[in-house]
């Protein structure tokens, strides 16, 4: 009921144009496939969010993202749609991890993956995993090892396992997300995300999701996006 409160107040309250245009779609004509349209029915979500709208259309063309809006927009599904819809359209015969999601807390990782798995409950065959601080590390590897399709990750156990996992990989890799990105710099990662980057297939999609916007924010977006599309969500007044 909270967060349907919350999502009610960005359709009553005056935002601007262009975010009250987006507001009035209905997840029916994002063109969303049935899986996920049955799942955001079973999770109650009627309506998108103004980031919803905005990201789900243009994170579909393959493009790369910068968007901004603040706590409580819905950002997850923002991406998290968009992530299972990509990889609906191309299925892979091997398994192997094609999406990624930087997050800056193993509490949030944990909390991505729950909204993951729940919009995902109608995929046949999709599968998380995780790479977070504070959990088994042996155990971690062991789900890696199967190259669970979307894996939530931290950046610094990411790190971790890209370098002594063998059998993980992140080759593969399609799409990557960087959840909180202002977080995961004020938490001192820059140089571990510097360097997942450098380890990351060139050829991808990048979405970056922040409620605020830095300078070194600014720089990330510079070497790690191409060409992106910038979605700024006034927050509600
Ligand atoms: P953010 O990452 O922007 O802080 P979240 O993704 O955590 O926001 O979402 C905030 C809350 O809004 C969550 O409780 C989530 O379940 C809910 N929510 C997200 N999208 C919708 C929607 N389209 N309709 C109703 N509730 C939604
Ligand atoms: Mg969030």
């Amino acid at each position: 009921a909270d967060s349907a409160e919350a999502m009610a107040k960005y359709y009553d309250e005056d935002e601007g144009t262009s975010a009250k245009e987006q507001a009035h779609k209905s997840f029916q004509s994002l063109q969303l496939s049935r899986p996920i349209l049955k799942a955001l029915s079973a999770l109650n979500y009627s309506l998108p969010t103004p980031i919803q709208s905005a990201s789900i259309p243009i994170a579909l063309l393959g493009r790369d993202i910068v968007a901004g809006a603040v706590t409580g927009s819905g950002k997850t599904a923002a991406y998290m749609i968009p992530i299972i819809e990509r990889l609906l359209y191309k299925p892979t015969k091997i398994s192997k991890t094609r999406v990624i999601v930087l997050t800056p807390t193993r509490e949030l990782a944990i909390q991505v993956a729950d909204v993951g798995r729940k919009l995902g409950q109608f995929v046949q065959n999709l599968t998380f995993g995780l790479a977070v601080g504070g959990l088994n590390l042996r155990q971690q590897e062991q789900e890696l090892k199967k190259r669970p399709d979307i894996v939530i990750a931290t950046p610094g156990r990411l790190i971790d396992h890209i370098r002594n996992s063998p059998s993980f990989s992140v080759d593969g890799v399609e799409i990557v997300i960087m959840d909180e990105a202002d977080r995961m710099l004020e938490e001192g990662f820059e140089k571990e995300m510097q360097e997942i980057v450098e380890l990351l297939p060139t050829k991808r999609q990048t979405m970056l999701f922040s409620a605020t916007m830095s300078s070194s924010i600014k720089q990330l977006i510079t070497w790690s996006l191409q060409k992106p599309v910038r979605i700024m969500i006034d927050p509600p007044k």
